[in-house]
């Protein structure tokens, strides 16, 4: 495999075959990891760019198969924050050391353009020095402009999946493949730093469905790639699935590296769920980025989009206290920046 794997971090693509072998052959995967790690500090050094979550919303519109807080899910617990409550996690944050905030959520009406944009507008106002990063699903371009006039750095939307029948399978009907897709590249053309990204053994997915993830970046050369296992939630049509593996979740976040080597690469709370040491093995696998949570405790539960996930009971002190402890055991540190991409 080394052949091929020097192959992908020259040239940045494979045949169909060439993936498949990465993707699901079985072979050691250490020096695998291994490079993508060095291309990692070639780019970024041993720096670890920490992003304050911020989990504004579990009201969502929407009804994808997977997602704990999909509106048919009666059992889901719903809270909103206030621009207040937004603005304090914030102001905690800053003194941590965040200098970046991402405001998450379900695809609520409540937070209007207008409402964001005045949100955003704040953040920028209090710390000019941080960058705000949306993550609030598919708008319309003009809403994202709107929200990048009032000072947006960056948006996070993962693709999901780039098979256009896996998609299907995903989410209901009222859902398009093309309307995602669209936003992603609106989102660009606008000017954002964007992040797309799938999850990795959802319901159905193929090796084919990988390889069109894997060709999508790509083609669509995103700043941000955030990758994570599928994980079940009990009250959703996949509770009975299984989970996704941790191997073949590192293996995909290597081959991003070498795919992309300048790209920002979130280590994902639910690697973390699905292994003890998911984030440290995800960052010692080519990810450099890793996003604890801000949101407020008393929400935390809340936010449930998959079982059993991780650091819902503790305060951002201790929860960036344990981040920078984990960071430090696999030879990176933490940085006070934006973190932004260096491209
Ligand atoms: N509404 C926003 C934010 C979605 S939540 C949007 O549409 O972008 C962020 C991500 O969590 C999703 O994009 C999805 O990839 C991931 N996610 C949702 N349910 C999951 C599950 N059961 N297991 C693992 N990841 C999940």
């Amino acid at each position: 495999m080394k052949e091929l794997i020097e192959k992908l971090a020259i040239e940045h693509d494979l045949a169909d075959n060439e993936w498949q072998q990465l993707i699901e052959g079985k072979y050691d995967r250490t020096l695998l990891y291994a490079r993508a790690d060095e291309i990692r500090r070639q780019n970024y050094g041993t720096d670890v760019y920490i992003r304050g979550l911020i989990e504004i919303s579990s009201y969502c519109r929407n009804d994808c198969l997977y997602c704990g807080i999909r509106r048919s899910n009666m059992h889901a617990e719903r809270y909103r924050l206030s621009k207040e409550q937004i603005l304090e996690c914030c102001k905690t944050g800053y003194r941590l050391g965040f200098r970046t905030f991402v405001m998450q959520g379900g695809e609520d009406a409540y937070f209007t353009t207008e409402y964001v944009a005045e949100i955003v507008e704040e953040i920028k106002k209090r710390y000019p020095d941080c960058a705000v990063t949306l993550s609030l699903g598919e708008r319309e371009k003009a809403d994202y402009q709107i929200w990048y006039d009032a000072g947006a750095d960056r948006y996070l939307l993962r693709h999901e999946t780039a098979g256009r029948a896996h998609y299907g399978k995903l989410h209901p009907p009222e859902l398009s493949y093309d309307h995602r897709m669209q936003c992603l590249y609106d989102l660009k053309d606008i000017g954002y730093q964007v992040g797309c990204g799938f999850m990795v053994e959802s319901p159905y997915q193929t090796v084919d469905d990988l390889i069109a993830d894997m060709r999508f970046l790509r083609k669509f050369q995103p700043h941000m790639v955030g990758i994570g296992p599928f994980i079940p939630h009990h009250d959703t049509p996949f509770a009975g699935s299984s989970q996704g593996s941790l191997e073949k979740t590192l293996t995909m976040v290597a081959l991003i590296r070498l795919t992309l080597p300048k790209a920002l690469i979130p280590s994902t709370t639910a690697l973390g769920t699905i292994h003890p040491r998911g984030r440290e093995l995800g960052l010692q696998a080519g990810a450099n980025v890793v996003m604890p949570n801000l949101s407020p405790v008393s929400v935390r539960k809340q936010y449930s989009l998959y079982d059993n996930k991780i650091c819902t009971g503790d305060e951002a002190a201790e929860c960036i206290e344990c981040m920078k402890r984990r960071v430090a055991s696999v030879g990176y540190q933490t940085a006070v920046s934006r973190g932004d991409w260096c491209g």
